[in-house]
């Protein structure tokens, strides 16, 4: 019943034929475990299932997860960011001073004050960020509100779920567009490994017409975007 852990970096592949056809994202398979790995695969599923996503994406800590989650979006140098202010100081840090040297503007609105967060979205925006209650605060965030807000902009609300975790509250029931976990805290049980985060998204349209609209359309993919070959999965395949 235990899930094997693959400690390989690499995998066998039948045929030159098939190794094309896995590159093409013409089939479903392992080409490197810092893309996809069968263990971390079983755990991304999991957690794509307890939120309610259509898939989940597994990174090292939870802040390698909002990470993940921005850079694959924004452009340095002209991208912001509208989150609200009550956040885990990681991620204030994260995003008000590690970003900032990437080139990415952070405006930080009360969460309550619909108003302040709708003017400050501008046609730079790419996501509306917060966590569903803020650690340590306990702000209580309104997500059908932010995302009303969010959609009616064109752009993704990206919540971060640590605290509640989907036991106690489903953010894609209320509008989310993505879901980010820090596997290290209350998911994990017990508090004692860094562990690894997902991002998911549904399988709803908003979440396609985040990821149309704000990723890049075409990749390297013989000149598909992504958004054609995964759907709705479109942004995990990405990141
Ligand atoms: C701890 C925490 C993070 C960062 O996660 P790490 O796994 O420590 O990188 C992000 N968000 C919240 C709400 C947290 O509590």
């Amino acid at each position: 019943m235990a899930v094997p852990i693959y400690q390989t970096t690499s995998y066998v592949f039948d045929d030159a034929d098939y190794a094309t056809e896995l590159f093409k994202m013409q089939k479903e398979g392992y080409i490197y475990s810092r893309n996809a790995n069968p263990t971390n695969t079983v755990l991304e599923k999991r957690l794509a299932q307890l939120e309610g996503g259509s898939g989940a994406f597994a990174v090292s800590s939870g802040n390698a997860a909002i990470t993940t989650r921005q850079i694959r979006w924004q452009k340095p140098v002209s991208d912001e960011i509208v989150a609200t202010n009550a956040l885990y100081g990681g991620t204030y840090n994260l995003l008000a001073n590690t970003f900032q040297r990437f080139g990415i503007k952070v405006r930080f609105m009360d969460g309550h004050d619909f108003d302040a967060v709708e003017a400050a979205i501008n046609e730079k925006t790419k996501a509306l960020f917060t966590e569903t209650i803020g650690n340590p605060g306990l702000q209580i965030a309104d997500l059908k509100n932010l995302s009303k807000i969010a959609h009616k902009h064109g752009i993704p609300l990206v919540v971060d779920n640590t605290f509640t975790t989907p036991y106690l509250e489903k953010p894609f029931d209320f509008g989310a567009d993505i879901v980010v976990h820090s596997l290290t805290k209350l998911i994990g049980g017990h508090m004692e490994p860094l562990s690894a985060a997902p991002l998911s998204i549904p399988g709803d349209s908003h979440g396609i017409t985040a990821s149309s609209r704000n990723s890049p359309k075409k990749s390297s993919l013989n000149g598909h975007s992504f958004l054609e070959l995964a759907k709705e999965n479109a942004f995990i395949a990405k990141a």
